[in-house]
């Protein structure tokens, strides 16, 4: 026999041979796609952004919620500088920190501050939670909570705002205080005001992300969700771990932020669609 037809017999037969070995571990591979794993990359980079972040919020396992303009419609720090006659000075300085290019912080200790100056003491910020506190609720909150809990969701709220404004909150939307990423007011032992907790990590710039990124490694989340209406919630998608980002356009909309959103909603009921309803479940 012909050597050379003999070598063709034999290559031909070990194509086959690594095509019969190879095609189940890529279908397997291609069912299972690992997170992160290139060809999850590809199929995903495919997939429209909008119907993408729908699909993950039926199979998401941490979901993460700005408190201020999106679980409620007021924006904590203003309520309390309403309380000690200051709302439209703080409320020109959170605009300003927003807008220009203060650190997190020190727009913060700028703010507290004020207040300070202006009569905040321990005593009269628990007053000033009771009556200003009350949640005033966007449209449509309250239910998307209860769907994502029912689906086995973990549920979070990360805030730059305030620990005492946003307690009531998480209660009545049955989120564990340990659920809660928010910053501190700090009071000496006589009452009055110290300073606040700079160990929180949503204290500095990219609190947001830093948040997530801790959680991925406590609990190992694979797709978490990050829902808010700031910029700073943006980036727990664009430098953190979030796998979607939803703008939350309901009480005040940024351009950055409906640009760069997976998906842009103005009201919670487009969130109510999507999930399992009450009776699937
Ligand atoms: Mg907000």
């Amino acid at each position: 026999m012909d050597w050379r037809l003999l070598a063709l017999g034999r290559m031909r037969r070990s194509r086959s041979c690594l095509v019969a070995l190879t095609a189940p571990v890529a279908l397997l591979w291609h069912l299972w796609m690992p997170e992160g794993s290139p060809l999850a990359f590809f199929f995903e980079s495919k997939e429209d952004p909008v119907e993408r972040t729908k699909r993950l919020l039926k199979e998401t396992d941490a979901v993460f919620f700005d408190v201020d303009s999106t679980v409620v419609t007021t924006e904590g720090i203003d309520l309390i500088g309403k309380c000690f006659g200051i709302m439209k000075e703080i409320s020109e300085l959170t605009h300003k920190a927003m807008n220009g290019n203060v650190k997190f912080q020190d727009a913060m200790a700028e703010r507290l501050q004020l207040m300070a100056d202006h009569g905040m003491t321990k005593e009269k910020l628990e007053k000033c939670v009771k009556t200003e506190g009350v949640p005033k609720w966007s449209p449509g909150i309250k239910e998307v909570v209860q769907m994502l809990h029912k689906q086995g969701t973990d549920v979070y709220l990360v805030s730059g705002g305030f620990q005492n404004m946003i307690k009531p909150i998480a209660l009545e939307l049955h989120i564990p205080q340990k659920m809660i990423y928010a910053n501190e007011i700090l009071f000496d032992e006589q009452g009055n005001y110290a300073g606040f907790d700079r160990k929180a990590p949503t204290s500095a710039s990219g609190g947001k992300p830093k948040v997530l990124r801790l959680m991925k490694r406590r609990k190992g989340y694979k797709k978490m969700i990050m829902i808010g209406d700031g910029a700073t919630d943006l980036d727990a998608r664009l430098e953190g771990p979030a796998k979607a980002f939803i703008g939350y356009g309901g009480v005040s909309v940024r351009e950055k932020v409906k640009k760069n959103a997976d998906w842009f909603i103005t009201s919670f009921q487009e969130v109510l669609d999507v999930l399992p309803k009450g009776t699937d479940l």
